[in-house]
C-alpha cells in the first residue's frame, strides 16, 4: 500500500494587492517547491498560496504531478470514506498563506443558503454554492478590519468626524444616535435587535453614497488626517478607542493612497480595527464583514471563493447584498479574537517539553476545519500527531525538520507543504542546527475529523 505522506506543489497567485517579490512569504513558499520555471520576480506581487483542491488553483503531488484532487478521488482511503462522502470527494478545506501589501476589499461570505441564491442568480460572480467562514492566524505582525464597534465608539465619530456625518446624512446621524442613547451596551434581546436596525440603517445610508459626494467628503477627511489628527481623539467617549488618533490619521492617509475617493476610507469609522502578532487568531463566521489591511498571514476556509464586495476593490461590488446580508453584531474587538488551546492529540517528546516547545490548536466552532500550530524550539524536539480519521496539510513557516509516516520520512522546511491521509500517525521533529539557543522550527497543520462536531453548524 502507498504510505498517505505526499509533497505538495503548491501555486501561488498574483492579485495586485500581494507583497512584492522576495517580500511575499506566499511566494517563497511557492519558490521551494514551484516546477522549474518559476522564479519569483522582485516587481510582481504575489498574494496567495493555495493548498486543497480547489480547481482554481489546484495543489499537485509533487512526484507523480498527479492533482491532490485526483488522489483523493481514486483512493478514498486518504480523506476518509465518510469524509469524502460528505464533501463529494473534495477536501473539506482550502488552506493558504496570504501576502496583504495593500487592502483587501470590504467584504463578507455568504451563509449556505445565501449562497445556494446567489450562485443561482448571479454564477459569475459567485461561483459556488458553499458557505465560506474562515480564520485567519498571523504569521508577521497583523492589520484588519473586523465587525462593527461598540455603539459609543460610531456615536463618538459620527459626532467628531464631520465629513463622515455630511455622507451619512444629518437625519439619519440624529435618528441613530437618538435610538442606541443609554442602550449601547444593554445585552436584552430586544433592545439589541432595535440598535441593530438603527446600525444598519446608518450604515447602509453610508453605503449608498454617491461617488460625488464621497470624493467630495474624502478631501476633507484627508485635510483632517493631516492638519489635526485630535479630530479623531476619543473625546466624546469613556472608552479607549483603537487605533489612536495618529495611527487612525495614518490609516486614512495610506489608505486613501491606495485606493483614492473610496468609501472603504469612511466604513473604518464603523469597523474595529485589529492588529494581531504572530500566533494570534480571529474566526469569521458567515455574513461578518471585515477587510485586510497588511501582514503575512496562514487562512483556512470551506471550500470556496464566495465575497461579496463593498469597498477597497476595483473588482465586482455588491452594496445592496452585502447592507442586507451582515449580521450588524457590534462588540469589542476582543470577543472576535480567538483563544486557541493546547492540543492534546500531540505528544512531546522530552527534548520537546524542557524547551518550551508547544502544539496548540485553533479550533472554530464549524467542521470543515481546526489548525493546530506546532513549534518546536530545539534540535531534537519532537511531536507525535495521533491518527485522526481524516485528512491534514502541513505547512512548515520557520526552521526544518523531518517529517515521517510509517517507514517514510521526508525533509521539511519553509515553505515545504505535505498532505497526510487519514488515520496516519505522523510525526515531525526538529532537526535545526541545534547552534542558537533558539531553533525554531514551526508548522501549521490544517485539518478535518467530523468526529464529535456533529451538532455544530454555523452560526446561521
Ligand atoms: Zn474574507
Amino acid at each position: 500500500m502507498q504510505i498517505p505522506l505526499l509533497r505538495l506543489q503548491c501555486g501561488v497567485n498574483s492579485y495586485d494587492w500581494g507583497k512584492l517579490g522576495q517580500e511575499s512569504a506566499a511566494a517563497k513558499y511557492a519558490a521551494t517547491t514551484a516546477s522549474s520555471d518559476f522564479s519569483i520576480e522582485n516587481e510582481k506581487p504575489y498574494a496567495e498560496l493555495w493548498m486543497g483542491t480547489h480547481p482554481s488553483l489546484p495543489s499537485k503531488d509533487l512526484e507523480t504531478q498527479r492533482t491532490l484532487l485526483d488522489l483523493v478521488q481514486d483512493n478514498q482511503a486518504l480523506m476518509s470514506t465518510e469524509i469524502t462522502e460528505r464533501y463529494g470527494g473534495k477536501l473539506p478545506f482550502l488552506f493558504k498563506v496570504l501576502s496583504i501589501r495593500k487592502a483587501l476589499s470590504i467584504q463578507a461570505h455568504p451563509n449556505k443558503k445565501l449562497a445556494e441564491q446567489l450562485h443561482a442568480k448571479d454564477p459569475r460572480n459567485y461561483p459556488d454554492d458553499n458557505h465560506k467562514p474562515e480564520m485567519t492566524i498571523a504569521i508577521t505582525p497583523f492589520e484588519g478590519l473586523c465587525g462593527f464597534r461598540p455603539l459609543a465608539q460610531i456615536v463618538h465619530f459620527l459626532k467628531a468626524v464631520d465629513p463622515l456625518r455630511n455622507l451619512v446624512g444629518h437625519q439619519v446621524a440624529s435618528d441613530f444616535e437618538e435610538t442606541v442613547k443609554g442602550s449601547e451596551d444593554s445585552e436584552e434581546e430586544a433592545v439589541v435587535s432595535k440598535n441593530k436596525d438603527a446600525l444598519r440603517a446608518v450604515f447602509t445610508s453610508l453605503m449608498q453614497s454617491s461617488p460625488e459626494s464621497i470624493e467630495a467628503a474624502t478631501k476633507d477627511l484627508v485635510a483632517a488626517a493631516e492638519s489635526s489628527p485630535a479630530t479623531f481623539a476619543s473625546g466624546g467617549t469613556d472608552q479607549e478607542i483603537t487605533p489612536s488618533p495618529r495611527e487612525l490619521a495614518e490609516l486614512v492617509t495610506r489608505l486613501n493612497g491606495q485606493f483614492p475617493n473610496d468609501i472603504g476610507l469612511f466604513v473604518l469609522f464603523f469597523l474595529n480595527y485589529v492588529k494581531l502578532s504572530p500566533g494570534e487568531a480571529m474566526f469569521l463566521k458567515a455574513d461578518d464583514i471585515h477587510a485586510y489591511i497588511s501582514g503575512d498571514i496562514i487562512e483556512c476556509m470551506a471550500s470556496s471563493d464566495n465575497v461579496v464586495r463593498a469597498g477597497f476593490t476595483p473588482k465586482f461590488k455588491d452594496v445592496d447584498t452585502l447592507t442586507k446580508m451582515l449580521t450588524y453584531s457590534y462588540a469589542p474587538i476582543e470577543e472576535q479574537k480567538m483563544d486557541p488551546t493546547d492540543y492534546p492529540y500531540a505528544m512531546l517528546n522530552t527534548v520537546a517539553y524542557t524547551s518550551s516547545s508547544a502544539a496548540i490548536l485553533y479550533d472554530p466552532p464549524i467542521e470543515e476545519f481546526s489548525v493546530v500550530k506546532t513549534d518546536l524550539n530545539r534540535t531534537g524536539a519532537k511531536a507525535t500527531f495521533d491518527p485522526i480519521p481524516g485528512p491534514s496539510i502541513f505547512i512548515c513557516t520557520e526552521g526544518k525538520g523531518k517529517i515521517s509516516v510509517g517507514p517514510k520520512t521526508e525533509e521539511i522546511k519553509e515553505g515545504y507543504v505535505f498532505f497526510v491521509g487519514a488515520d496516519a500517525e505522523c510525526i515531525i521533529e526538529n532537526t535545526g542546527s541545534g547552534e542558537a539557543d533558539e531553533d525554531v522550527f514551526t508548522t501549521f497543520k490544517a485539518f478535518c475529523e467530523l468526529t464529535g462536531k456533529e451538532d455544530m453548524v454555523n452560526g446561521h
